[in-house]
């Protein structure tokens, strides 16, 4: 059932569905199907913002996939400013190290601001979600989990390995933060502890 529908507000640009006859409330169709809709309607308000793929601020923002965080929203950023970089729990893994090497070798980033934040699914994981996973399919995944007890403790380790990775040309600038998903405020992590 299209249960996301109660869920995603309709954007304010969309026209409002018809109000009388047969036709539904909401149109039929997966999710997808939605946010192609919804791409149609900002395409058309869409005007070419001729901008450089460098990011204006020259900053990577390495973060949790969490859906409640909106990095742009929250810290204030405009299109074209930075570099986001999300997988779950925002743990610098070595295929956020590809990004971010990229992103400083490639496309001029200087600075790093790492944020997890409270609620985070990974605290409620372990090492045995992999065993578990490697049980039922038979084959063992070549990642770690990741998963995390301690907020803290985990970002000021995603600190650490971003300060001392080989491939980085700029590892002076790193701070890591948690955002806190009931206030919308972020609180820095010290990286000594
Ligand atoms: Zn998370």
């Amino acid at each position: 059932m299209n249960d996301y529908r109660e869920s995603m507000p309709i954007p304010a640009s969309q026209p409002l569905p018809p109000s009388s006859d047969s036709t539904p409330a909401a149109p039929d169709g997966t999710v997808t199907d939605r946010l192609v809709e919804a791409n149609r309607h900002y395409a058309a308000a869409f005007t070419d913002p001729g901008m450089d793929a460098r990011p204006v601020l020259k900053v990577a923002v390495v973060a949790c996939m969490d859906a409640r965080l909106d990095l742009h929203a929250a810290l204030g950023l405009e299109l074209g400013d930075c570099h986001t970089i999300r997988n779950a729990g925002g743990v610098v893994t070595d295929d956020i190290i590809r990004s971010l090497t990229i992103s400083q070798r490639a496309l001029g980033t200087r600075s790093v601001v790492l944020i997890h934040h409270t609620g985070c699914g990974l605290l409620s994981l372990t090492e045995d979600f992999r065993h578990e996973l490697a049980a039922e399919v038979g084959q063992r995944p070549t990642w770690a989990v990741e998963a995390f007890k301690d907020l803290d403790q985990d970002v000021r380790q995603s600190m650490q390995r971003v300060r001392t990775s080989p491939f980085l040309l700029h590892t002076d600038d790193v701070r890591g933060f948690v955002f806190d998903v009931t206030t919308g405020l972020l609180r820095e992590i010290d990286p000594r502890g």
